[in-house]
């Protein structure tokens, strides 16, 4: 069975007022924390830029101090990993660009994070500025696109 993304409510609220507040000039987007069940990666947190992050319309590097600040909080609160990274881009389909799968083949690669799969979470814009939101799972070789579920889990 291929798996899906479920991003709680929480985490779809951060994500949705901080592609609001950029308001399509920038690209932004954080670091996804949660857990990965198999079947179902779950997104408890996701977090926003930072305020040392660097954006432009076409790249985004997030604020490193402030992604360990909120994965240390997640950890605690419940067990939480870093388990991927959502962010914008400024046109559709949502498709991780070669920067990105440049980016999440060097995670994937570091034998000090150890991932086996990385979760990509990828909201764009039409020309009717409507939020497309697609979920990709990157591998060493592939990247899979995969459906996202939004809210709660009952
Ligand atoms: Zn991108």
């Amino acid at each position: 069975m291929s798996p899906v993304i479920h991003l709680t409510t929480t985490a779809w609220d951060t994500i949705r007022s901080e592609v609001a507040a950029e308001a399509g000039r920038l690209e932004t987007g954080g670091i996804l924390l949660g857990h990965d069940f198999g079947d179902v990666l779950q997104v408890t947190v996701a977090g926003g830029p930072g305020p040392n992050a660097q954006r432009s319309r076409d790249r985004f590097l997030r604020d490193r101090d402030h992604a360990a600040q909120l994965a240390a909080g997640a950890w605690e609160a419940d067990r939480a990993q870093w388990i991927g990274e959502w962010h914008t881009h400024p046109t559709t389909p949502p498709v991780p660009s070669p920067i990105d799968l440049a980016s999440y083949a060097r995670h994937l690669q570091d034998p000090d994070l150890s991932f086996d799969r990385f979760l990509s979470v990828i909201i764009g814009q039409d020309d009717q500025h409507q939020a497309r939101v697609a979920g990709w799972i990157v591998t060493a070789g592939a990247a899979t696109s995969v459906p996202v579920s939004l809210g709660d889990l009952q």
